[in-house]
């Protein structure tokens, strides 16, 4: 995609954000990473229903600008993002309600609920509250990043990220549309989680088809885990901290050792 189509396409995607209620005022960020080291953001003080194609702003990956209009501040969570996943060019960042509901009330997205949402976005964690905008909310962001395409951030909102705008827009609705129906089947009793067979079904179809990769399977929700699906944790992104996995490992110990707790009170 050169610049020029960008530009419109980021234009087009703040207008869908604001018209359908995914951010207020100044709220939100979006960016295309346009080759190795530009990106083109979406500029701070505006809002995402007003942007002009000449008020973007063009970063290097460092976020040093490379023209007159000044980034976004969260700008940091996206070179991230583009840092550790080379197969990402772009990020959608919103404050959407139902999601940000679940963020507040401290809680991740990841009952394994909706077939559809098992098949193109996995689970959602939610990562540790960090200051917006500083080392504190990418530090916390760091270890979820290379098994998963969207996050909570905690009392903050959602960020989801794909291999081009409109994926990366797609999985933000995906992922407010689930938190809004958990909430919706929480009025009427709850929601039933599927058989751990379909997830194993599901997990399969979806590497097939090219939804999600094996890097998915060790997303930090414990459902992938309970359906007996293996986590390949050599699967590495080239750029991957090793804290990243280390981190990884250590729930999936935990995870281990409360299961075989849980085998010796049965
Ligand atoms: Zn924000």
């Amino acid at each position: 995609m050169d610049e020029a189509q960008a530009r419109k396409l980021i234009v087009e995607v703040g207008k869908l954000l604001y018209d359908r209620g995914h951010v207020v005022a100044f709220d939100g960020n979006v960016s295309i990473r346009l080759d190795e080291n530009t990106v083109l953001a979406t500029p701070t003080m505006t809002s995402k229903g007003r942007m002009t194609e000449e008020g973007l702003a063009l970063t290097d990956l460092d976020g040093k600008a490379l023209n007159q209009n000044k980034a976004s501040s969260e700008l940091a969570m996206h070179l991230l993002i583009y840092r550790m996943r080379p197969d990402i060019h772009a990020v959608c960042h919103a404050h959407s309600p139902h999601a940000t509901a679940f963020s507040a009330a401290g809680l991740a997205i990841d009952k394994p609920i909706l077939s559809e949402v098992i098949l193109t976005l996995g689970c959602v964690p939610l990562t540790e509250y960090g200051t917006p905008s500083t080392d504190e909310l990418t530090e916390a962001m760091k270890p979820f990043v290379p098994h998963h395409n969207a996050l909570l951030m905690a009392n903050h909102g959602a960020v989801a990220y794909g291999e081009h705008l409109w994926q990366a827009f797609d999985r933000l609705e995906t992922l407010e549309h689930t938190a809004k129906i958990a909430i919706l089947a929480k009025a009427l009793g709850g929601a039933n989680d599927l058989p751990k067979e379909a997830i194993g079904k599901l997990i399969e179809i979806r590497e097939k088809a090219g939804f999600l990769g094996a890097n998915a399977r060790c997303q930090a929700c414990g459902y992938l885990h309970e359906a007996q699906i293996a986590c390949d944790l050599d699967v590495d992104y080239p750029g991957n901290g090793d804290s990243a996995v280390q981190k990884i490992a250590f729930t999936r110990e935990e995870l281990i050792d409360l299961l075989s707790q849980a085998a010796k009170l049965g």
